[in-house]
């Protein structure tokens, strides 16, 4: 069995869902993860801030707004009265129960229940297409299955045992709809996966039933070696290790939710990401293969705090770092990069929740400098030792831009300079130019 999810543009309109449809289709067995149409979400995000602020008519206006959209959607997907009128009754319980919460109080959990409506809608919407075309198909709830626990890990063994009872429930579809995002976590209260998290729901499906297959569909032709919202000519890359996609999407290359190549990973499934708008392309796979000596792709990682803290205390000294180090255990704060030197170290962190705190402990080891506003660029490749010229390529392609800290041997797959956010833009423009467009 293969997993296919699909992102928010490609289901972003009744045109596209038709696209959709037309791909899924071709008579095997498959289960398909759903986004919510594109901007959904964030309306729905939008809906709950003005509900936080308590401004139930801002909240009211844009309910409707969407409202009225998706009322047109149903005109345009639709040939059937009889399913126009199923689906329009859907929409208005689902718009009603929004309302309703403009009514009592609001809190974290209210708002994600409302945030994971997107998902729940889309889903009802395609399944409901598919039938009215004459597919086998069934939506399976993925409140039903998907589950965090305690740490808000995926819960796999809970996922595997649920979904098999999912599928069991309703045998021999060819297509199984289902909701990328949405989960409970271990209280069962309704959760999700974080933004772009249905990346993530597909990885851990396909991990649930042992897929042959995971394939990413969204609106461009695979992962590209650089940023193509900032980088003029990049180009996909047509393959990539399990760990070079991981550092890429941890880095920001936004087209693959961090977390998602995990599950894939540890099971040993090949995830493939294509482009809905152009199907035939050959996209990017990713496996446990690679390509050895080739520097596959830059992505720049962006909200970065740069932290240093020099002390002649540290020279020759043991555990220093342990306690510089224990002070972000504490803070809960993860660190992404370090560098060290016999009287110092940086460290560069991307939460900056409990940073007051982290500074006041630092400063009793020495003195301590803080940095806002900067970025990690990260190149990502066979980075092997070994392979010589590939750092001083970069560095090289770095050398008008200040580089405030480079971390280089940490993995095998990945050199990464912290810069400055400003000369973001510039310096992956520059790493494109010297790396892949000679
Ligand atoms: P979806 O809604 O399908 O999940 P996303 O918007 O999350 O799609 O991801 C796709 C987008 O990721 C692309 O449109 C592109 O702008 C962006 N992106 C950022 N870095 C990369 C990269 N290295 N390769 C491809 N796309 C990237
Ligand atoms: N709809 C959610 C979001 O916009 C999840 C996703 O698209 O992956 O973040
Ligand atoms: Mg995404």
């Amino acid at each position: 069995m293969k997993v296919l999810k699909f992102g928010g543009t490609s289901v972003g309109t009744p045109q596209r869902m038709k696209d959709v449809v037309k791909l899924i289709t071709d008579g095997e067995q498959k289960i398909v993860v759903l986004s919510a149409m594109s901007g959904t979400t964030n309306s729905l995000v939008e809906i709950s801030d003005y509900l936080y602020k308590k401004n139930p008519e801002g909240a009211q206006e844009t309910i409707n707004a969407l409202e009225n959209k998706y009322k047109k959607h149903v005109e345009e997907l639709y040939t059937t009265e009889e399913m126009k009128k199923q689906t329009l009754d859907f929409l208005k319980q689902e718009f009603d129960y929004l309302r309703s919460f403009t009514k009592g109080i609001f809190t974290m959990f209210e708002e994600k229940i409302i945030v994971g409506q997107g998902e729940i809608i889309s889903t009802n919407m395609v399944t409901n297409y598919l039938i009215e075309q004459g597919y086998n198909a069934a939506l399976i709830p993925a409140l039903e299955f998907m589950r965090t626990d305690k740490n808000s890990e995926p819960d796999l063994e809970y996922i595997r045992e649920k979904i098999a009872l999912q599928l069991e429930a309703v045998p021999g579809k060819e297509i199984y709809i289902t909701q990328g995002f949405i989960c409970r976590n271990a209280y069962g209260e309704i959760d999700n996966l974080q933004r772009g998290g249905s990346d993530y729901t597909a990885s851990l499906i396909g991990a649930a039933v042992n897929a042959s297959e995971i394939q990413i569909w969204t609106d461009i032709d695979g992962m590209h070696n650089n940023d193509p919202r900032f980088v003029d000519k990049t180009a996909p890359v047509s393959h990539l290790h399990f760990e070079e996609a991981a550092e890429l999407a941890y880095f920001g290359a936004k087209i693959l939710h961090p977390t998602c190549v995990q599950p894939a990973k540890y099971a040993g499934i090949p995830v493939k990401l294509l482009n809905t708008m152009d199907p035939s392309a050959a996209g990017t796979v990713i496996s446990n293969e690679t390509e050895k000596g080739k520097i596959k792709a830059v992505a720049a990682k962006d909200n970065i705090t740069a932290i240093k803290i020099t002390s002649s205390r540290m020279l020759l000294a043991y555990g220093f770092l342990r306690k510089v180090f224990e002070i972000f255990e504490t803070n809960k704060t993860a660190i992404d990069m370090i560098a060290t030197s016999e009287v110092g170290v940086s460290v560069s962190i991307d939460n900056t929740t409990n940073l007051t705190a982290i500074v006041n402990e630092l400063k009793k080891f020495g003195h301590v400098q803080v940095d806002n506003d900067m970025c990690i660029i990260c190149v990502v490749g066979d980075l092997e030792s070994q392979n010589v010229g590939f750092e001083s390529k970069a560095t090289e392609a770095l050398k008008n831009i200040p580089v405030r800290m480079i971390s280089y041997g940490g993995s095998n797959h990945n050199i990464s300079f912290l810069i400055s956010a400003s000369d973001k833009k510039a310096a992956l423009q520059s790493l494109s130019d010297h790396l892949f467009n000679n």
